[in-house]
């Protein structure tokens, strides 16, 4: 039973294997690193983390790399202020430690989701000379010019520009305008910015072209080609990155190095605030802390995000959010009811093993997590898997089910402890008038009786 990945490249589902044996280069663009990250751009964070976990659960071992953009990424496409000098002049900080400040709070961010650490995370910053280096290649190969306010990318140079987005030659043409700084044409990219003239940036550094700094696209190129190699398999990212920053990142790699970066490219859509799209330009958007101040957990929030799937849109509402947290509160509750290990009264290994297939071909079917969720319910509530074989389920999803298993024994008073006990030995005799006088006798104390394989269980 393979992984079967939505490829945007091709627009359509695919079988995956590894360029290399078992290995998996998986690149998936990181935050810029000057605000809260919305919950909106979380999603993406949960959703490559379910990609990473599905991957080792289909045995394959994964190399995760990260970017942190902590320089270059501008207001507009190629013009307005970097966005983190604009944070540093918000918040009457350094640029610098506004990006060590929100990194920080990104890397909380991803911990309380329980999404775990990529192998590699790389700022920008830490890679300039690679960055230039490879602006270097594409300038010497003969796709870039040089304007009053940098260095650009010629899009009109590779043939097959914007074949990701199937961006059509007429319409990017279309929009042929003469840009501020001299670009040749609307599609153009900045590889190298100038810093401004009279102006010392907080952020700037010496190249072969002058003073400035690197577009936002180029560090994605050159970091993922150091640390997977080229090609490597996977290349994620939101739905927005389509047309312009990805459709980048593969001309800028192509140009310099002849070679598609990745083979895979795997796209999540938006989460959407009612009609529109969450956004921090917007100034619509909540923070992971925003839901922790309404006591939702995070954990919730990753539940939430799983029922639905990856390319669909997702509307966010308080109420649904709600909603999850309660799903998964009684998610933790029937796991506890669940045997520890799979017992031959409570099911056979066929039904176990049949179980586990069925999962897996909904998460191998381009990470199907509502379908594998509504599996897990089916078989909680039925109780036909046990505690071992949840867990194992909870490798890909990742709800730290182990961790949050209510436990109805906690709390409870000895007389009752007693009770349960008595009654166990009455039902291993089959002794069911004194199973029920003791059923009886709980009641009394308080406590509802429910028989599971495993034995009494009782809650208050
Ligand atoms: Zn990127």
């Amino acid at each position: 039973m393979s992984l079967k990945l939505h490829n945007t490249l091709t627009r359509r589902l695919e079988d995956f294997q590894p360029l290399k044996g078992k290995k998996v280069g998986l690149y998936a663009c990181g935050p810029t690193v000057y605000d809260y990250a919305h919950i909106g751009n979380l999603r993406s964070y949960i959703i490559w983390d379910v990609l990473h976990r599905a991957l080792e659960y289909n045995g394959f071992k994964v190399k995760h790399v990260m970017n942190i953009t902590d320089v270059g990424h501008l207001t507009g496409d190629d013009e307005g202020e970097d966005k983190m000098e604009k944070g540093a002049r918000r918040e009457h900080k350094s640029a610098w430690e506004v990006a060590e400040f929100y990194t920080k709070i990104f890397m909380q961010n991803l911990a309380d989701l329980d999404i775990r650490r990529p192998d590699v995370i790389c700022k920008a910053t830490d890679h300039i000379k690679e960055q230039i280096k490879l602006i270097k290649k594409i300038e010497k190969n003969g796709f870039a010019y040089a304007t009053t306010d940098g260095i650009y990318f010629d899009t009109a140079k590779l043939a097959d520009y914007g074949k990701l987005a199937q961006l059509k030659k007429q319409d990017l043409r279309a929009g042929i305008r003469v840009a501020v700084g001299g670009k040749k044409h609307s599609a153009d990219f900045a590889l190298w910015k100038f810093s401004p003239k009279l102006k010392k940036r907080q952020m700037e550094w010496k190249s072969p072209w002058g003073v400035g700094f690197p577009g936002w696209h180029i560090e994605c190129s050159a970091m993922s080609a150091k640390y997977l190699g080229l090609p490597f398999d996977i290349h994620c990212g939101g739905i927005d990155h389509i047309p312009v920053h990805h459709t980048n990142e593969i001309a800028q790699t192509e140009a310099a190095e002849g070679v598609t970066p990745a083979r895979f490219w795997i796209h999540n859509e938006f989460l959407n605030m009612g009609e529109e799209k969450m956004a921090k330009s917007l100034g619509n958007f909540i923070a992971l802390d925003t839901l922790k101040e309404k006591n939702i957990t995070p954990l919730a929030y990753r539940f939430f995000i799983l029922q639905t799937h990856y390319r669909k849109q997702l509307t966010f509402s308080w109420p649904a959010l709600a909603a999850a947290q309660n799903g998964l509160k009684h998610l933790y509750g029937a796991a506890a009811e669940l045997p520890k290990k799979s017992s031959v009264s409570m099911h056979s290994d066929e039904q176990t093993g049949q179980i586990k297939d069925e999962f897996l071909t909904a998460i191998n079917n381009d990470l199907d997590t509502p379908a594998a969720l509504a599996i897990v319910w089916q078989a909680v509530k039925e109780k036909t898997i046990s505690q071992k074989t949840l867990f194992e389920f909870d490798k890909v999803l990742g709800l730290k089910i182990k961790e949050n298993l209510e436990k109805p024994t906690e709390e409870i008073s000895v007389a009752a402890q007693t009770l349960i006990r008595e009654r166990d030995k009455a039902r291993a005799k089959k002794d069911w008038e004194k199973s029920d006088e003791l059923r009886d006798d709980l009641a009394r104390l308080g406590y509802t009786v429910m028989d599971t394989p495993s034995g009494t269980r009782i809650t208050k």
